[in-house]
């Protein structure tokens, strides 16, 4: 299978894609076709392991590797060890409501899932494509991607990871996971701004093409693992398969029954990973995109208007808070029925006037797949305390905003679709938020309120956020937005 770019030219196998991440021309790398699976075959992959699936359905997808390869990746990456909750469970919340647990790998956040198999999939791909240069991985976060990836790559030979967060973007917990992280070939800042000045920022340098050439008499390459890599995208894929075959085995659905899948969502990789497996035939019906204040996907899906100039709000789910969402421009192309050309110019206005427009053709095709909606920072709050006192349920406060505007949708329309909710964060990662939720006690963020909220909920707090504040710090320093590239220079050891 060949990829090729949103934006058009020669098209790349599978493993260049991933070490490329972007392509040359500023686009992102889609597949040229997607495997289409048969009820069949699908449920061959019932009595597997998660890591079994996972090799299969990324074998079908990165078909320069061996499955041998790639069980090797999936098994160690999906282990129990790295996943004590296990890798992808499904967990029955209402007779209607499933509720997908992505965050019980080391960071607790769904980031894990691609990002503890990336770094694997990463040098494979150099070696395939007999790249000699250390690859260093530029990484700007909205607070979990960013741990995430530090945490896939700390100590990974021929490899360096740089991550970038928003200074005033991320909550304490997030703030002290990246800030603490260990390893030696990994670098941490904040960037005065938001979100989208770090991303702008992180994809000014990789088309600066004088930086690369420095890089280069360096021996070292940069790659992304922001979910415009390929290599983000491809596994999490796996998990709406898996889940759906796992209502199938615990019998709360029948194969071939049509179900919602509601993703809360940000830069829209998540989501766009659950239209590929419903190309690929899985039965899901809607897609419920759910966005929080920042509510420019809603209105895409609405009106068929992107719109990036408005108020970029803060909200209690940061990781959400973003007003371009890079994987749109994927959806764009599937949207366009793969012409690259027209992806081109939508992206070309978003970036000189930050508006385009579908037209009708392409609305109806958007909207045949999916609805949009967004949940203030009160229903979010609200969903919290009514699941944790109704269903024992304690969800974080990006997942409410996915099961908040599940609850809207149903008491709308009067009936209740069977949906898997995907659950992207650990409660525990935003205790200051979630425990406003329960009580509507204002706290200052500590990471003493991550024992409070087990305390106050009986629920055990995960592993690795227990004892954050006694981590040493090892990143401290925070850049102006246009001088992002001495510290990772600094890092490398590159003379300025
Ligand atoms: C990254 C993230 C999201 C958004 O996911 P996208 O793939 O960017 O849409 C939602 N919730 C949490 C907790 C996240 O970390």
């Amino acid at each position: 299978m060949k990829y090729v770019s949103t934006r058009g030219g020669e098209a790349v196998s599978p493993s260049l894609a991933i070490l490329r991440g972007i392509a040359p021309n500023g686009g992102l790398y889609v597949p040229e076709s997607i495997p289409a699976l048969s009820a069949e075959d699908f449920q061959k992959l019932l009595p597997m392991s998660y890591a079994q699936r996972a090799a299969e359905i990324l074998g079908l997808f990165l078909t320069d590797f061996t499955r041998e390869e790639l069980m090797s990746y999936t098994a160690a990456a999906y282990s129990a060890e790295k996943f004590p909750g296990g890798a992808a469970p499904l967990v029955k919340v209402e007779e209607d409501t499933y509720i997908l647990e992505l965050f019980h790998g080391p960071t607790c956040a769904f980031k894990d899932m691609a990002l503890q198999i990336l770094p694997y999939l990463m040098t494979a791909s150099a070696k395939k494509n007999n790249e000699t240069e250390n690859i260093c991985i530029l990484v700007a976060t909205s607070g979990d991607t960013g741990k995430a990836a530090l945490e896939g790559f700390a100590d990974v030979p021929g490899t360096s990871i740089f991550v970038y967060y928003p200074a005033d973007g991320v909550s304490t917990a997030q703030k002290l996971q990246m800030i603490t992280q260990k390893g030696q070939n990994v670098g941490v800042s904040a960037v005065y701004g938001n979100f989208d000045d770090a991303q702008t920022g992180v994809k000014k340098i990789f088309a600066d093409a004088d930086f690369a050439a420095l890089l280069k008499e360096n021996h070292v390459r940069l790659s992304s693992a922001n979910s415009i890599n390929w290599g983000r995208l491809v596994p999490q894929v796996v998990y709406y398969v898996s889940a759906y075959l796992d209502a199938v085995k615990e019998g709360w659905i029948t194969y071939g029954e049509g179900v919602d899948v509601a993703v809360p969502t940000g830069n829209f990789g998540n989501i766009l990973a659950c239209l590929i497996a419903k190309k690929m035939g899985l039965p899901v019906d809607r897609l419920i995109c759910a966005s929080n204040k920042n509510n420019v996907l809603a209105e895409f899906i609405e009106t068929g208007v992107y719109n990036k100039n408005r108020e970029f709000h803060t909200t209690s789910s940061p990781s959400m808070d973003i007003l371009i969402s890079s994987n749109v421009e994927r959806l764009l192309w599937f949207l366009a029925g793969g012409n690259s050309a027209d992806t081109a110019e939508k992206m070309q206005k978003l970036n000189s006037a930050g508006i385009y427009e579908l037209d009708e053709g392409m609305l109806a095709a958007l909207q045949a797949d999916f609805e949009g909606g967004w949940a203030s920072e009160e229903a979010g709050y609200e969903i919290i305390r009514r699941y944790f006192e109704g269903n024992g349920y304690l969800s974080d406060t990006h997942t409410a905003v996915a099961l908040s505007l599940l609850d809207a949708k149903r008491q709308k329309e009067g009936n209740r679709k069977k949906t898997i909710v995907a659950s992207t964060a650990s409660p525990f990662k935003f205790a200051s938020s979630v425990l406003f939720a329960l009580d509507g006690v204002e706290r200052e963020s500590t990471p003493q309120l991550i024992d409070e909220l087990a305390a106050k909920t009986g629920v055990e707090a995960p592993a690795p956020l227990v004892g954050l504040d006694k981590r040493e710090i090892r990143f401290a320093g925070t850049v102006e937005k246009d001088a992002m590239r001495p510290p990772v220079l600094q890092m490398l050891g590159v003379e300025q």
